[in-house]
């Protein structure tokens, strides 16, 4: 292994409430592809953007039955050894707050307590009408419609071309602005809006810590892991047992 792992365990010691930010690298070892890389799944396949959606009853019903077979194979997903050790560490009180941008809801069902979740959830589905949200736990069939006012509901997730929902966001920054180490994992750092979160830690004078198996940008107050994710946690965990 590449990474100082011995330092960074006597850097959490030191600082024990770390406030982890993570992204789709998290989980592709659960299956689920990132889709923002460079060959991803949406350049092959191009996004349904949230005005189609909401303008045209083909493109809904196509949507809607797509998002079936999506649903299906997110829901066999498996949280991984990141997940579970994200976990473990907030259980071993080393975390104040996870902050993802995942929607498929893994780092909950490892056992992350409330993870702010900053491009929604593929677990809830919102009214396109009243705002109204609820909470699915199986793929949807048709086209749903809400329970309160019967307008067309949405998937609970943040669109290509969407701004982010305002409430995660707010969460995510007042929780950064109390931390003093910010734990990157499983997105560049370089991505919005992760960036902007590290760059508000950062300004703050908050150590950033990446986990990452490419280098990245160094720089004051910025530590870099070189290793996988699925590696270099687990190895942190079993270390914090050990004190
Ligand atoms: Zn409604």
């Amino acid at each position: 292994m590449t990474y100082p792992i011995a330092d960074l365990e006597a850097f959490i010691d030191r600082h024990p409430r770390l406030l982890v930010l993570t992204g789709a690298g998290c989980s592709t070892d659960s299956g689920i592809p990132d889709y923002r890389d460079t060959d991803g799944a949406w350049k092959r396949k191009p996004p349904v953007t949230f005005q189609a959606f909401t303008g045209n009853d083909t493109t809904r019903r196509r949507y809607w039955a797509r998002s079936l077979v999506g649903w299906r194979y997110f829901g066999m997903a498996e949280p991984n050894a990141t997940h579970r050790a994200l976990a473990r560490l907030e259980e071993h009180g080393k975390v104040s707050r996870l902050v993802t941008q995942n929607v498929d809801g893994l780092h909950a069902r490892a056992g992350s307590t409330e993870p702010i979740e900053l491009h929604g959830s593929l677990w809830r589905v919102r009214c396109t009408g009243c705002e109204a949200e609820r909470a699915i736990d199986e793929p949807i069939e048709g086209l749903p419609t809400c329970g309160e006012c019967g307008a067309l509901e949405r998937p609970g997730v943040v669109w290509f071309g969407e701004s982010l929902p305002e409430e995660p966001f707010e969460l995510a920054i007042q929780a950064v602005m109390r931390a003093q180490v910010v734990l990157v994992v499983g997105t560049s750092g370089v991505v919005q809006p992760a960036a902007s979160l590290v760059e508000m830690g950062r300004a703050r004078g908050a150590t950033v810590i990446e986990v990452n198996p490419e280098a990245s940008a160094g720089g004051r107050n910025r530590i870099a892991l070189l290793g996988r994710a699925g590696e270099v946690l687990p190895e942190l965990v079993r270390r914090a047992n050990q004190t």
